[in-house]
């Protein structure tokens, strides 16, 4: 017989809200795209699954990771081919590692990236002038990053300097993502009222909002009321939400005092000396937890095996609190604006190389909970971060979209196939994925290939576009 399709997923139950689909479906999929959409397809296929029982929606996309040497490290693309992810943006960079880590561990997904403006690396000091910044844009979209990423919370720039870096990137169509806080105020509610202001009516990517929810000025649900106030009256802001409990900090400890702000308020909020004595006791029992890679995928241990870890590196390694308590976490990811629309736009999980890739274990326990509806689950994660991203091909099964869907097990809350282009990333409990693509613009297009990827070139100013 001769093979009509590439593959056909067949008899799922297909969940698919930008089409106005929930009912069991065929899909057929030939060369990288979704070819026929109906109740039974006729023909043979080179692969055919049967879904019965299963839940099939648009491939996750995941809008706010990390696949850097810097953070993260290689592990994290296949952590996220493990999590269902299909598509994913990492939130630091550098792009040049970025980029080198898709190469050597890539499996499959389709990945972006924003490139920090970090004083000492990709600029001078924490107040570039204009055209420090416009320069630093101009390279990272060269090499192939989709825009800037302002790392407020961990290295601020002045509040000039940051309301510049929003300026410049609108003003070159590029992507702008903010971790709120800057040289004047914190990476807190008050960061969060700031960096709305600092937009100034520019496109703006407002990260990991529950961050911000952590009782650090108030208490953490009035602070999760104020945050999604903001939201409502800055509407030209887009913003994602996690729903771990765990933050991601450096362990380094300098002259026996941790390094990061967030460790020190991590290790007083345990009731733990904010020294490197006070780190050491968190580790063993527990309060604090190492990113320990094993097997090929970083895990959160603590106890002597984690001390042992943190050590062994000379404290410079990755460091998990439970931070983000979970009343906020739960508003910001099921609240409404007054028109039906999320007020979150995203459910994304701060995650990658960082263990916590939970958009399906912790999302589908809100399905289960009836906190959101599958609808709701797939337009927060896969729809609504697709159409932010200007992925216009993505986030739905429509005919003609990319052939990226993830399959899930709603019982067990667990992805057990993913495509992505038309390609098999995960099969059961199997990474089966290789290589990938860079979504750029087209500056960045000409670096990426030679750098022996794929490029999916976006228009940049497709982007932040209202979700649908
Ligand atoms: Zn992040």
């Amino acid at each position: 017989m001769i093979e009509r399709y590439d593959t056909l997923l067949r008899n799922g139950t297909v969940v698919d809200p930008a089409n106005g689909v929930h009912e069991i479906r065929d899909i057929a999929l030939r060369d990288g795209k979704i070819v026929e959409v109906a109740s039974s397809i006729a023909g043979g296929a080179r692969r055919e699954h049967d879904l019965t029982g299963l839940l099939v929606m648009p491939g996750i996309v995941d809008m706010h990771v990390h696949l850097s040497p810097f953070l993260g490290g290689g592990c994290g693309h296949r952590m996220l081919a493990l999590a269902g992810v299909t598509t994913a943006l990492d939130m630091a960079g550098p792009i040049e590692g970025v980029v080198d880590l898709a190469v050597r561990h890539g499996c499959g997904l389709s990945i972006a990236c924003v490139n920090y403006l970090r004083p000492g690396h990709t600029i001078a000091s924490a107040d570039p002038g204009r055209g420090d910044i416009d320069d630093a844009l101009s390279h990272a979209l060269s090499q192939g990053a989709i825009g800037l990423k302002l790392l407020g919370g961990h290295y601020p720039l002045t509040a000039e300097a940051t309301a510049q870096a929003i300026a410049a990137a609108a003003g070159h169509g590029a992507y702008a993502a903010f971790h709120a806080g800057t040289q004047s105020v914190g990476s807190n509610i008050e960061g969060t009222r700031e960096a709305c202001e600092l937009s100034a009516g520019h496109p703006l990517h407002l990260a990991h909002i529950n961050s911000y929810c952590r009782g650090q000025t108030h208490d953490a649900v009035s602070e999760g009321e104020e945050a999604l106030a903001l939201l409502a009256a800055h509407p030209h802001i887009r913003s994602e939400s996690y729903l771990a409990p765990f933050n991601g900090v450096s362990g380094e400890c300098i002259d026996g005092v941790p390094g990061s702000r967030l460790a020190a308020f991590g290790l007083e909020r345990g009731g733990y000396a904010a020294t490197s004595e006070g780190m050491a006791e968190a580790i063993l029992t527990g309060w604090a937890l190492v990113n320990l890679e094993r097997d090929g995928i970083i895990e959160l241990v603590g106890g002597s095996e984690g001390l042992a870890a943190w050590h062994a590196c000379g404290s410079l390694i990755g460091i998990s609190f439970r931070a983000n308590p979970p009343e906020p976490r739960l508003r910001l990811v099921t609240a409404t604006r007054l028109d039906g629309r999320f007020a979150v736009d995203a459910l994304a999980t701060d995650g990658g190389g960082i263990p916590r890739n939970d958009i399906v274990a912790r999302g589908l326990a809100l399905v289960h909970l009836d906190a959101l509806s599958l609808e709701g689950f797939v337009r927060k994660a896969s729809l609504h971060p697709a159409r932010i991203l200007g992925l216009r091909d993505k986030g739905h099964l429509g005919v003609g979209a990319d052939a990226d869907i993830t399959v899930l097990d709603l019982e067990r809350r667990r992805p057990v196939l993913t495509y992505a282009h038309g390609q098999r990333l995960l099969d059961g409990e199997a990474v089966v994925g290789r290589g990938g693509r860079l979504v750029t613009t087209p500056a960045g297009e000409t670096a990426v290939r030679a750098a022996g990827l794929d490029a999916l070139v976006i228009q940049p100013g497709s982007m932040l576009k209202t979700p649908q």
